[in-house]
């Protein structure tokens, strides 16, 4: 069994990950990163689309703060701690500077745009500061400012449970099974940040990465954290394409014919023609399902057709959009689809809304844990588009600054007898790990991730049940 100290571990190297391991590294701690896929993985990498798009307030002026946590607030429902909303608009435009110093390519909008409708996020009503984070190529400039601060990496790294001391609760590290051999890897940490991402992929289809399954909310309740918002995952169309399905954008709803079986989607689900056109019209504003708005009646319809369909996107006359533009360049390039092509369409849970309660630096108010990005966002009913990766970005950096200054009061030489979560849940020492044999350690790897896949399975799936998710 190999072990390593360290003051600072984070769990995860999405956008979050990475943000929170660099923040540690410069405030002077010593950092692992563990993550189950590559370095640079998860959702933020997932390549599904051109990029992904970022938002934040205009500018950071106070009238432009309160604009952008009203937009927030709006579609969520007012179900979004203020204080972390207002945290994310304060912190969005120095975050920014910070993670394209750390290699990420960012997009702007092209001069003499910033007033454009186009760049109303999903579910806004109001114009917002708008980025792209060009996930591809930024990973080399991302990886190579890890390795400047000296972060410790070990990747295809599975963790299957905190570690933890009996003797006050802290979260003291973690358990992590490296490889296809599954050798145990326990890393010892005065704190511990979870960036494991969403738990979309924790349900069927998904347009997640499939890394997303949401393990990190299993581990963190362990431990004694809460979650919220948790019933609120988003559900999206996709386009089943011959690799990992790709999005289906938002904006060109408006251009759209759903055919099934050579017969109108809303037809055959008995919409009228007008109320069709209204609800994809009021589609092309916002991506994904919202159970509050009139284009329900687009995945509700392609629902009761059996759940898949065929989407002919029909060329505008005259200039196309931009983002209409960028987006069917990119699937053609990418998928060889054209306009006015069928193209296989279906519905996935994509994203989560809800995940595991912290404070604006990423406490969950377990001694020694944090967490950030997807796994913690508490934005609820609907998300205003573009703040899933800011937040990633935001709090990422928050927690891991939060993380290494944390630490420092409390270092861990005093903490000898640590446990993790055995296949019932149950502490067990981590002692008796040791001279563990190469087919024990798979055993035990596959049994703990199961209870931490299952769990997480459970625990979304109950939260949706309970907060009428007709998916
Ligand atoms: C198709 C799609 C389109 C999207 N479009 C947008 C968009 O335009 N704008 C926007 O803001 N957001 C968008 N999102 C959401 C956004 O991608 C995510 O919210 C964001 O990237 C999450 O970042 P993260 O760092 O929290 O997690 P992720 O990027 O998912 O990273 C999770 C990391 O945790 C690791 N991990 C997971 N479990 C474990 C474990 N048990 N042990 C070790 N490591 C583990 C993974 O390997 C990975 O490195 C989209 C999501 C999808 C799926």
């Amino acid at each position: 069994m190999d072990r390593i100290s360290c003051d600072v571990c984070v769990v995860g190297s999405g956008i979050a990950g990475l943000c929170a391991a660099t923040a540690a590294a410069e405030a002077g701690a010593s950092v692992a990163l563990v993550c189950q896929g590559a370095l640079c993985s998860g959702s933020s990498f997932a390549g599904t689309t051109w990029g992904l798009g970022m938002v934040g307030p205009r500018t950071p002026a106070p009238e432009d703060v309160e604009a952008f946590v009203r937009a927030v607030q709006g579609p969520g429902g007012s179900k979004a701690q203020d204080a972390y909303v207002r945290a994310l608009g304060n912190g969005f435009h120095g975050a920014l500077e910070r993670f394209r110093a750390m290699g990420a390519v960012i997009e702007d909008v092209e001069p003499g745009h910033g007033d454009d409708r186009a760049y109303v996020p999903c579910f806004g009503s109001e114009v917002q500061d708008w980025h792209g984070f060009h996930a591809l190529a930024s990973v080399q400039g991302l990886r190579n400012q890890l390795c400047k601060a000296e972060v410790g990496v070990a990747h295809h790294a599975e963790v299957v449970s905190l570690l933890h001391d009996p003797a006050d609760g802290a979260v003291a590290g973690v358990l992590a099974l490296v490889g296809p051999q599954a050798s145990p890897l326990v890393v010892r940490a005065g704190a511990t940040v979870l960036a494991t991402g969403g738990a979309a992929a924790a349900l069927s289809p998904t347009l997640a990465s499939p890394l997303a399954r949401g393990t990190g909310l299993v581990m963190a309740t362990d431990e004694g954290a809460t979650c919220g918002n948790l019933g609120y995952g988003q559900v999206m169309a996709g386009i089943l394409t011959k690799g990992r399905p790709a999005v289906f954008n938002e904006k060109v709803w408006g251009l759209t014919r759903l055919v099934k079986d050579g017969r109108d989607v809303f037809d055959l689900a008995g919409v009228s023609p007008a109320r069709a056109r209204e609800a994809l019209e009021a589609h092309s504003w916002h991506g994904p399902y919202s159970r509050q708005r009139v284009s329900r009646l687009v995945e509700e319809s392609v629902a009761a057709v059996g759940g898949t369909c065929e989407a002919v996107v029909d060329r505008p006359e005259g200039e196309v959009q931009p983002f209409v533009a960028t987006y069917m360049d990119w699937l053609e390039e990418t998928h060889g689809l054209s306009w006015g092509e069928p193209m296989p369409l279906a519905l996935f849970h994509q994203a989560s809304n809800g995940g595991v309660r912290c404070d604006v630096d990423g406490w969950t108010r377990v001694p020694g844990l944090y967490a950030a990005g997807e796994v913690a966002p508490v934005f609820a009913v609907d998300r205003l588009g573009g703040i899933a990766s800011a937040t990633a970005m935001v709090f990422g950096l928050a927690a891991g600054g939060a993380a290494a200054r944390g630490v420092m009061s409390r270092r861990q030489e005093g903490r000898r007898y640590l446990c993790f979560r055995g296949e019932d849940g149950a502490p067990q020492a981590v002692s008796s790990l040791e001279g563990l044999s190469p087919d024990g350690a798979a055993a035990l790897g596959e049994a703990l991730a199961g209870r931490l896949r299952t769990g997480a399975h459970d625990l979304v799936r109950a939260a949706m049940d309970e907060a009428g998710s007709p998916f």
